[in-house]
């Protein structure tokens, strides 16, 4: 029997408030120990919550930018269950009435070669069922002899997205995760950072016959810090539900973990031991009423989403897709390439340099686009000397190698190298004169009518010239010379 897989994500975003979701206190990470606290995060009697504006402002864009309705009345409603980093007891989150609901994405979806471009793209649409926010939890760390909490991300501000079970594979839920990171980092409300914890993953999977309509049991995977786990710890899973299903068993429903070291999942707790949140409206908060106006103007504020700026880049610039998507997988590469365009009058070739050397010389440098010591401006400099004919493309490489050594702008380093291109044709005729009277047995070649031998003396010339020389005028002058001689 063919099973397909049917996969659903939650994803916790934390959003980039400098204070808390309910109290005023700091957000830093890595602060010491406790230090970000405060009556009201740490559940002190008599304590009251009160909501922070900014935090309700970004989840709002994060709602509009993931295309879900915004609830013009919301309801904040505690969680109850019991942890030793949650002083309260209780969660506050939303249920009932959630702050956005039926939202919809369009994803590239396909495997990834090594420089990001995706292969076998196909465009998918995902649906997404909620988005609701939520105070954090703090965290416990365990060591040999003791357990330590830590309540300093007690309280912090989450965004939980929550998908329709629409994906079918690892694969389309890895780019979804994808492009929820990207969405979210475009409207700068998360760092979208997976090792620190401020954007964790848990997925629902279950497995079914293919062709059936009906779910089979899922399990919850948790802890899926980062996309590689994500996809593996899928893979297993799939792979396991579909053995015990292929052998007659049936799948438990459950809580899992992944465990990376084994590169498995493992029960965490069954249906059995599964939290009954008993959730209720959180008596110390009224309703959370938006007023339209300020839902407008927030809608307003979304830039424009990495779909909309793609799309864009293929109709203005005449770029492919898989160009404009590897364009503006960030903000700041879609920026650093819209100014370099822009100043070179070159998109083609900006494009080009972008993906290819300036890549290149930023992994090595160990750099993000943000941190590029060539500015965009420079780049575009550069791409104007090879328009212009002032140095050719392949001295356009040394030049380039240079600025990324000494940071300093192209035309001092043609200057200080000498590098500019030879369009002198009383210079280049010379050359030209030489190579063809040193290589008779070639020129005799080319009179007999094996034209391709000119290439050979492009080379010559070039060689000479130390790749100086400007081509077009080599070829010209050989051409001629050759046909005279
Ligand atoms: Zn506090």
């Amino acid at each position: 029997m063919e099973f397909e897989p049917v996969i659903g994500l939650e994803v916790h975003a934390q959003l980039l408030t400098r204070s808390k979701l309910f109290c005023g206190c700091s957000t830093q990470f890595g602060a010491p120990p406790n230090s970000n606290t405060c009556p009201v995060c740490l559940a002190l009697p008599g304590a009251l919550p009160v909501v922070n504006r900014e935090a309700v402002a970004m989840a709002v864009k994060a709602a509009v930018a993931l295309g879900c309705k915004v609830s013009e009345t919301s309801v904040f409603a505690r969680k109850n269950y019991f942890y030793p980093d949650l002083p309260k007891g209780y969660q506050i989150s939303q249920f009932e009435l959630p702050l956005g609901e039926h939202g919809r994405v369009q994803v590239y979806s396909g495997d990834r070669t090594d420089t990001g471009k995706i292969v076998n793209r196909q465009e998918k649409s995902f649906g997404i069922t909620r988005i609701h926010m939520e105070d954090d939890a703090g965290k416990s760390i365990h060591d040999e002899e003791r357990s330590h909490v830590n309540l300093n991300r007690t309280g912090v501000p989450l965004i939980e997205i929550v998908s329709e079970p629409d994906f079918r594979s690892s694969q389309e839920a890895y780019d979804y995760l994808i492009h929820l990171r990207k969405t979210l980092l475009y409207i700068g409300i998360c760092d979208g950072n997976m090792e620190e914890g401020s954007l964790r993953c848990d997925a629902n999977v279950s497995v079914r016959p293919k062709g059936s309509e009906k779910f089979g049991t899922k399990v919850e995977i948790k802890n899926l810090n980062s996309f590689r786990f994500l996809q593996r710890a899928l893979d297993y899973e799939i792979e396991r539900q579909m053995q015990v299903l292929s052998e007659g068993g049936t799948v438990v429903q459950e809580t899992r973990l992944w465990d990376e070291s084994s590169g498995r999942t493992f029960t965490m707790r069954s249906k059995e031991e599964a939290h009954d949140y008993r959730y209720f409206p959180e008596p110390d908060l009224p309703p959370l009423k938006l007023d339209p106006a300020w839902i407008a103007e927030l809608t307003e504020a979304v830039p424009e989403l990495p779909g909309a700026r793609m799309e864009r880049f293929v109709r203005q610039y005449g770029l492919s897709i898989d160009d404009a998507l590897l364009l503006t997988s960030t903000r700041a590469t879609a920026e650093y390439f819209e100014r370099c365009a822009e100043v070179s009058g070159n998109p083609r070739s900006s494009a080009n340099w972008i993906m290819g050397d300036l890549a290149f010389a930023l992994k090595n440098m160990g750099k993000e686009i943000e941190d590029c010591p060539i500015s965009p401006d420079s780049l575009a400099a550069l791409i104007s000397k090879i328009d212009s004919g002032e140095i050719s493309g392949k001295i356009a490489k040394t030049v380039f190698e240079e600025m990324t050594r000494t940071l300093e702008e192209p035309a001092a380093i043609i200057q200080r190298l000498g590098l500019a291109q030879v369009s002198d044709e009383a210079s280049i005729g010379a050359v030209v004169d030489r190579i063809v009277a040193a290589n008779p047995k070639q020129v005799a070649e080319y009179r007999s009518g094996k034209t391709r031998v000119l290439g050979y003396f492009v080379g010559q010339v070039m060689k000479e010239t130390k790749g100086q020389a400007n081509p077009q005028m080599v070829n010209e002058l050989l051409q001629k010379k050759l046909a005279d001689a």
